[in-house]
């Protein structure tokens, strides 16, 4: 059997596992970095183009980030905590760009208008204070609202044709939003990591297992798909961005601290039309209210998509069930998942979000008629022979422990690492891809401090002008970094 050293395996060929790799090489060149990946070839999972919506989310249009307190009043911290985080992002692609490790910006990203889009009295009033409140922070300058339907049709003449103008309507807009194609993003990035050895990849080759080594680093087992051949690999850290699969193989792994992670899995279908006459006509994301209950990804938007230099529409996603971790796992994933441990947080969830429960099972159940209707809410005059269905990426929302609730069904993605950091794995979805690099920091900082060399943090400052300081309390900083960045990315200027 064969033994490969390394000092870092990242397991997963999707967008987490290229940013780390890459921060990781532009901070300590002479790392070696073998990276694993179960499929044929990179972002196929959920860093896939057709997998997620591609929304560079920055808080500016997803309602579920400013949520209304019982008093009223409404909350941006989480907005702007997602909104520093892609300027993070935008920051680190910014510098690979310009030091030639990115190639031209337009196959990742382009400038799409985001906006939030709203139906009825109550919620207009909601996102008119929303708007109020947002358009007076510097992170969201520019931010415009309208209730006017000759306004809205000229931001998204789609949402207004056919629509009753009796209807109550509002809509934020800001132009300085972004389309990102996490995909084409993911295979540029591991394309400079191959030009930067030492670095190898395995593609067709599964992590199967792993256990600590005596060296006080990690033994993993890898599987060749197409030979079947079982090769070993000493590393002194493991990431574990395996999507889906990043729980598995931290079950696997028997770190104390993955104890009581248990997950459950969402599947999602879009509506999907490439029709030239209508996809050319709406130029925005344009993001609505979730329905009560409705977990908070499942948030409906109308999409602009922009794969492969063509213009497409997204509308969805519909959540559904199933129980693989990944599009391409297996239907004992979850079943396989659940342990002495985790059962009560999961029984505690089920027995908490009965309205999340009620929630997909409608979705399992709707016809395409329902489906429609859900289109027609965004789009009066949609056409059913314009549109067809197509499968999402599959979630894994996060399960844990809690000692007052018993269990916790979380949203977000959570870092979970061994205490001698020796191992780290993602776990969880949302804000995901947007916010790679802001993950990635966070792991440089709890798991790779003492591996790389001592002056690292201003290495870092030069790829990420605003690290050590804030965007969201330094309104010069901001445009000044926004300005550079648009530049460069061939963004709007931000307003
Ligand atoms: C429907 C949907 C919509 C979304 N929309 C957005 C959006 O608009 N904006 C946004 O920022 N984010 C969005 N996200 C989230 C985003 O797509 C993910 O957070 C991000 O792509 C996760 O990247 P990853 O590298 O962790 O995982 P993935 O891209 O899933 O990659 C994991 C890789 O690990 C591999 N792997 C798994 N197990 C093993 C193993 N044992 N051995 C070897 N390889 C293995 C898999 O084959 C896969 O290639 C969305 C997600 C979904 C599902």
């Amino acid at each position: 059997m064969t033994l490969t050293t390394v000092d870092v395996t990242l397991v997963g060929a999707g967008i987490m596992s290229a940013t780390l790799g890459t921060l990781l090489k532009q901070l300590r060149p002479e790392l070696r970095i073998l990276l694993l990946e179960g499929l044929p070839r990179e972002a196929q999972e959920s860093s896939s183009a057709w997998n997620n919506a591609g929304t560079g989310h920055a808080g500016n249009c997803e309602l579920n980030y400013t949520p209304m307190a019982a008093d009223g009043s409404i909350s941006l911290t989480k907005a702007l905590d997602i909104n520093e985080a892609f300027d993070l992002s935008r920051q680190f692609w910014t510098h690979l760009v310009r030091d030639g490790a990115l190639g031209a910006p337009a196959a990742f990203i382009q400038g799409v208008p985001h906006m939030s889009f709203v139906l009825g009295e109550e919620r207009r009033a909601f996102l008119r204070e929303r708007h109020r409140r947002m358009a007076a922070h510097h992170c969201y300058r520019g931010m415009a609202y309208s209730e006017e339907p000759a306004q809205v049709a000229d931001w998204a003449p789609l949402l207004m044709e056919g629509r009753e103008r009796a209807q109550p309507i509002g809509a934020t807009f800001l132009a300085s939003g972004t389309d990102v194609n996490f995909g084409a993003l993911t295979s540029q990035l591991l394309d400079h990591l191959r030009a930067s050895p030492p670095f190898e990849t395995r593609f067709s080759t599964a992590v199967t297992g792993l256990r600590r080594s005596q060296q006080g680093g990690w033994r993993l087992e890898s599987r060749d798909q197409a030979s079947g051949e079982t090769r070993l690999i000493d590393t002194g850290t493991v990431f574990l961005g395996a999507g889906g699969g990043a729980l598995t193989l931290l079950q696997k792994s028997g770190i104390p601290e993955g104890r009581g992670y248990g997950g459950f899995p969402v599947s999602g279908l879009w509506l999907r039309c490439g029709d030239p006459a209508v996809a050319s006509r709406h130029h925005a994301k344009v993001y609505g209210m979730a329905a009560a209950g409705s977990p908070p990804m499942s948030v409906p938007h109308l999409d602009t998509r922009l794969v492969d230099g063509l213009h497409w529409i997204l509308f969805g996603p519909y959540a559904g069930f199933s129980s693989k971790f990944l599009k391409s796992g297996s239907l004992c994933d979850w079943p396989g998942s659940l342990r002495p441990g985790n059962l009560l947080p999961l029984l505690a969830v089920a027995r908490d979000n009965l309205p999340l429960t009620e929630y997909l099972i409608g979705q399992v159940f709707a016809s395409a008629e329902q489906r429609f209707a859900a289109l027609r809410d965004f789009y009066p005059n949609a056409q059913p022979s314009n549109w067809t269905l197509a499968v999402a990426g599959q979630r894994v929302q996060i399960i844990k422990g809690d000692p007052s609730r018993g269990g916790v069904l979380q949203f977000g993605t959570e870092v979970v690492h061994a205490a001698d950091t020796s191992l780290v794995a993602v776990l969880g979805a949302s804000p995901g891809a947007s916010a790679a690099v802001a993950i990635s920091l966070e792991i440089l900082r709890s798991c790779f401090r003492e591996k790389l060399p001592a002056d690292w943090e201003r290495a870092l400052k030069r790829i990420l002008p605003s690290y050590g300081e804030s965007i969201r309390h330094d309104a010069d900083l901001c445009r000044r970094i926004r300005s550079q960045s648009a530049e460069v990315l061939g963004l709007p200027a931000p307003g």
